[in-house]
Formats: C-alpha cells, structure tokens, sequence
C-alpha cells in the first residue's frame, strides 16, 4: 500500500493497539470495567495534552477577545432548572421486552432505516409498532419513554430531595454563570468570549464505540457574547474555525462534514446548529457541534438567580442580554478521530507493521533517543547526553522537554516498531560512529528511510 493512502481501520484494531501501548485502558479493568469510562494512560495523557494545548492556543491564547474559566463541576442545582436540563435533557429510551436491556430509540429506528428526527416518544413507539423494529436480539420493544441523563449525587452528609445536585452535563453552564464576573472584573467590550476545557458527565443509555460514546468525557467549549445583530458573521467565522483546528490537529479536511440541522430536530436553545461529522471507522458521526444559542441562557439564568446579566452597549446607549455563539469540541471523540485517522499498516523490509502517522503536533513524543547497544557503557552515556541536548533544544524552542525520549529496551528492531505504533515521527540511534565521528543515525517513522546527521546538526530536527 502506497504509504499516504488511509487504510480501513476496525475499532478493534485501534482499541487493541490503545492498550498495548498505554494510550487507553479499559475504565476499571481489574474489576471487570465500568460500561462507558475509559482510562487514559501515559501515552493518551500526553496526546490529549497536546490537543488541549493547541486548542487553548488558537481560540484563547492567540486572540485578545477570550477568558478562560475552569469552573467547579458541581453546580447549584437551580443552575440545571434554569438552564432547561432537569426538564428537558433526555434521550429516548426504550426496553427489550425479553432481556431488559435498555436502547436508544432513536438509533434503532435509524439503523432499521427509518428517520426519528423531531419524532416524540409517543411516535416513535407508533413507528417501532408499524415497522415491526426488533431489539438487536430480535426481541419485541416496549414503549419509548424519556430518560434525563444528568448524573444525580447528594451533596453534604444527609441523602434527601433538597441536597440533590448533578454532576454536569456540560461545560457551557459554568461559563454562562461567571459571565457577570467576568465582566465586572475585566469589562469587556462585545463581542468577547469566554472558553473552558473541563469534565462532563452523561448517562448515556448506551454506551458504544470506544470513547466516541461514554457516560465521563472532557469538553472544550466556548461561549462567544455578541450584539443579537452580529451572530451572523461570527457563526461564519468560527465555522471556519473548525476547518482551522481540524488541519491544526491533523485530521483530514477530505473527512469531515457539515449537517445543518433541521428547525425540529436542533437543542431547545439553538436558533442554529451545524454539527460537524467525522468519517469514523463505525460511519459518518457527530465530531462537533456549533450553535447559536441566541439570548436563551442568560435570560434563563438572570430569571432563574434574579441578577441582572444585561450588558450595556456604550456606543448606542442600550442595555441588552447578548446573544451566544456556541463551538463545543468534544475532547475524547477528537482523540478517536485522530487515532483512527493516523493508523497505518505496511510492509517495511519484508516485515508487517503498525505504525500512526500522526502529525508532529500532536504525536506523543517527537523524537526517540536510542544507544544502538544498551550494555555499551560508552554508548548509553552518549545516548543519554544527546537526549538530554535534544531536551534543551526543545525547551528552548517551547517544545514541552517530555516529548523528547530515551528508550534502550530491547533490541533496535522493537525499539522502532514500539515507536512507530506510538506515532513518534523521528528516531536518533547512538552508535560507535557517534564516538568517533560525531554522527548519529536518524530514522523516519513513515518510509524507515535513514540519514546519517551531525549530533550538532540534530537541532534542525525540530
Ligand atoms: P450526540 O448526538 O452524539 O449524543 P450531542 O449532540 O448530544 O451528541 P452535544 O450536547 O452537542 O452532543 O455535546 C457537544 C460535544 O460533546 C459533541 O459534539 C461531542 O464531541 C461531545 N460529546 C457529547 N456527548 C458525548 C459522549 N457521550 N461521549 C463523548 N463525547 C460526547
């Protein structure tokens, strides 16, 4: 296979590959796992880190007009009434007659080829009643029913209705209630935004697809405030945005599309929603969503807490609530997109392997530091000197030090595949030469092509 073509991945080679190489582990695997939670190891940190990094970067540290917040993950519960969560934040779920297992309603009448959009639960049973839709055992549904997915928990020592709060369902509320402070602490001028990266907790009825859908997932999400006659363009422009961090994180333009949803089917905040889809493994889903929410959440929230959150608009002198433009990234999804985007497999020099082409900017490490021979003295030494040079240069260049590794187990041949399935794009091998003549050997992880390079050289590397 020519080596920039995408080859069809199955889950369960990136689940697979996930957990040999510490990216990925099942949510509390020695007791059997937890349906929907997923553990990141040390590899799945450093990857998540550095889309993390890049998204703060572009929508917070690269413009004047953006607070970050990291607000606390249990709310007060009148902030869920206000917002429209207790009532309304509910999938449709429906039970297999015979094993009592609970589905999504509307994703079964959609893989029976039907179309629930804007359907309630009421029609939807009438519509599974019709077409005669099985559960996936083949056994008869009962009736569709609403099911709120917010995590309940009790706060304090006593269990009782008045104490009930909820572990959040997103990250936008905790932005919405610190927009008075925001801006009395800064006064901002519209348009200005606030963005946060945090937790969320849903209790999705079925959980699947790795972590493309599970019940604790991380957010990175922006409310952007507006004057109510300027949503238009800035919903364009952060449209463009997307395309912007999708090529920032290297997935593929070719991948992704925009669904414009549908007057009956958008968020009961939403004047307008474009979800962004991603050609994952499993089908086109869900990556991102954009909404403009208009005023809906801080008019709710000044009814539901009784503070005033108008702004007042110095240049025409006229106080108003502002609109909100919504871009919500999905954290774990991205990290599936891009995992399931880099796989590859290939034939190098006779021998099949794995390896991910992932884009410097977000690969673990960048580069790999090996002594040829790991009971060589001289050359562990050397090895672990030109590291230690490679983490400086790094450094020095805001290149976070850690992505910069030393790895002498095994012999040569394990140490590339091991750096190939981790997606690290160079690595630099310590031989005898390096002593005599000051050269080390580097390696490229997509054509296994190697240089000779002057240690004094290496900088240019990154
Ligand atoms: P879906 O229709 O797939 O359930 P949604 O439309 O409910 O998603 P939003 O409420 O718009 O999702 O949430 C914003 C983003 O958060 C999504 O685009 C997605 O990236 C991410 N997200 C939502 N639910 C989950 C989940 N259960 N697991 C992982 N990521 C999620």
């Amino acid at each position: 296979m020519a080596h920039d073509e995408t080859p069809k991945v199955s889950m369960e080679d990136i689940i697979s590959l996930c957990k040999r190489r510490g990216f990925i582990y099942q949510g509390s695997e020695i007791y059997g796992g937890l349906a929907g939670t997923w553990d990141y190891g040390p590899l799945g940190v450093m990857l998540k880190d550095s889309i993390k990094r890049l998204w703060w970067k572009r929508f917070v540290d690269d413009r004047l007009d953006m607070y970050g917040v990291d607000a606390a993950l249990l709310m007060n519960p009148k902030v869920w009434v206000a917002s429209g969560h207790v009532g309304g934040f509910a999938d449709p779920l429906v039970e297999d007659l015979k094993t009592k297992k609970r589905y999504r309603a509307d994703h079964l009448l959609e893989e029976a080829g039907l179309n629930p959009a804007g359907k309630t639960p009421a029609e939807m049973t009438e519509m599974i009643s019709i077409n005669a839709v099985k559960s996936p055992e083949g056994n008869p549904l009962g009736d569709v029913r609403q099911f709120n997915m917010m995590f309940k928990t009790n706060i304090g020592a006593i269990e009782s209705e008045e104490n009930i709060s909820y572990l959040r369902p997103e990250t936008a509320q905790g932005m919405f209630v610190n927009f008075k402070n925001i801006q009395d602490t800064f006064h901002p001028k519209l348009p200005f935004g606030m963005a946060q990266i945090g937790k969320a907790f849903r209790n999705e009825i079925a959980p699947r697809d790795f972590v493309f859908r599970v019940r604790e997932f991380e957010q990175m999400e922006i409310e952007y405030f507006v004057k109510p006659t300027e949503w238009r363009d800035i919903f364009e422009s952060f449209r463009k945005e997307v395309w912007n961090f999708i090529k920032d994180i290297g997935l593929e333009e070719s991948k992704l599309h925009e669904l414009e949803i549908g007057d009956g089917d958008r968020a009961h905040y939403s004047a307008r929603t474009i979800d962004f889809e991603y050609d994952f493994p499993f089908g086109k889903k869900e990556l991102y969503g954009l909404a403009y929410r208009t005023d809906f959440d801080l008019k709710a929230h000044a009814e539901g807490s009784k503070v005033d959150l108008s702004y007042f608009d110095e240049e025409n002198k006229e106080r108003y609530i502002p609109h909100c433009i919504e871009p919500s990234f999905g954290l774990d999804r991205t990290i599936l997109a891009v995992l399931a985007t880099a796989y590859r497999t290939d034939n190098l020099g006779g021998e099949e392997r794995v390896y991910l082409k992932l884009s410097p900017a977000v690969a673990p490490y960048t580069i790999a530091v090996f002594p040829l021979l790991k009971n060589k003295e001289a050359l562990t030494h050397k090895a672990k000197e030109v590291w230690k040079t490679l983490r400086d240069i790094a450094a020095g260049k805001g290149i976070s030090s850690a992505k910069i590794t030393y790895d002498e187990v095994g012999s040569i041949g394990k140490r590339y595949r091991r750096q190939d399935e981790v997606g690290t794009p160079m690595c630099v091998t310590v031989d005898f030469d390096t002593l005599e003549k000051g050269t080390v050997t580097v390696r490229d992880r997509d054509t296994g092509e190697q240089k000779v390079v002057k240690v004094e050289d290496l900088a240019t590397l990154l």
